[in-house]
């Protein structure tokens, strides 16, 4: 199942393109399933704080929904999914559990991108990673990451080691912390994703990092693909790699998602 369940449009302020041309370039690369995954709006603050640069506004997403719907309908060659990338920030589940009832989705990805309040994937605080403990905030997103997946919110967690993201990490043992991580997962009933975006940043590797993808096939954790596009041309990139590293790590089959339910697809 050539399938990528992670990609942007122009309507989060910081990726190009509109939805048909990611269309456009997903039937050019041969893919049979596109899932859009915009970012959810900034349900955690108010509507005065919010960054356009960051998410859609809450106006703006009735018409992102309707138009995925709308092209699902005129695109009958190609599967078109209704996902949403949805922050997980502690403290604020029935916001996010508010918005996330009001639409049609077909799987929600969750993702942190926030720890205690800092951007951990911001290239603006690359260089804090230089001054932080790398064990303390490897442990502080794991644990953000565990918690997200309990609060049975989400369908995937996506990029499980976005901490990884600019090529920075602890000198210690992460086997526990990835166990752990595992298992609570596992438990929660929640997939994660096999996301190529982390070839393209100075972490040049697939997040999650090998020995972390064998533990969620050990505990029996399903799997989606996604590139994280934020452009067009980056649809389906790196697919053939995803493919052969989730063999590497045991896995047959992918997850495939429609209202929110899971079926399980060959690789
Ligand atoms: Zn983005
Ligand atoms: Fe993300
Ligand atoms: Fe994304
Ligand atoms: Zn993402």
């Amino acid at each position: 199942m050539f399938s990528d369940y992670h990609c942007h449009t122009n309507l989060c302020g910081h990726a190009s393109g509109e939805m048909e041309d990611y269309i456009a370039a997903a039937r050019l690369k041969g893919l049979q399933e596109l899932g859009f995954s915009d970012h959810l709006p900034m349900y955690w603050l108010p509507e005065s704080e919010r960054n356009p640069g960051l998410a859609m506004s809450e106006q703006e997403l009735p018409f992102y929904v309707a138009k995925v719907i709308k092209l699902r309908e005129e695109n009958n060659d190609l599967s078109i999914k209704l996902g949403i990338e949805a922050d997980y920030i502690p403290g604020n589940n029935t916001a996010l559990n508010r918005l996330l009832a009001l639409y049609p989705f077909d799987y929600v990805l969750g993702s942190v991108h926030f720890v205690n309040g800092w951007a951990v994937d911001n290239p603006a605080n690359k260089n804090e990673y230089e001054h932080i403990n790398l064990d303390e905030i490897y442990a502080a997103y794991f644990s953000c990451l565990q918690s997200a997946a309990r609060s049975g919110l989400f369908n995937i967690m996506a990029h499980p080691d976005l901490i990884k993201k600019f090529g920075y990490r602890p000198k210690s043992d992460l086997t526990f912390l990835y166990e752990q991580t595992a298992r609570i997962i596992a438990k929660a009933n929640v997939c994660i994703e096999v996301n190529t975006a982390g070839l393209r940043y100075p972490a040049r590797e697939i997040y999650p990092s090998l020995e972390l993808l064998r533990l969620f096939k050990k505990y029996g954790v399903p799997a989606t693909v996604g590139s994280d596009a934020h452009l067009p041309e980056q649809v389906g990139e790196d697919w053939e790699e995803a493919a052969l590293y989730l063999k590497e790590a045991g896995y047959r089959e992918v997850a495939a998602f429609s209202g929110r339910r899971l079926t399980m697809v060959k690789i």
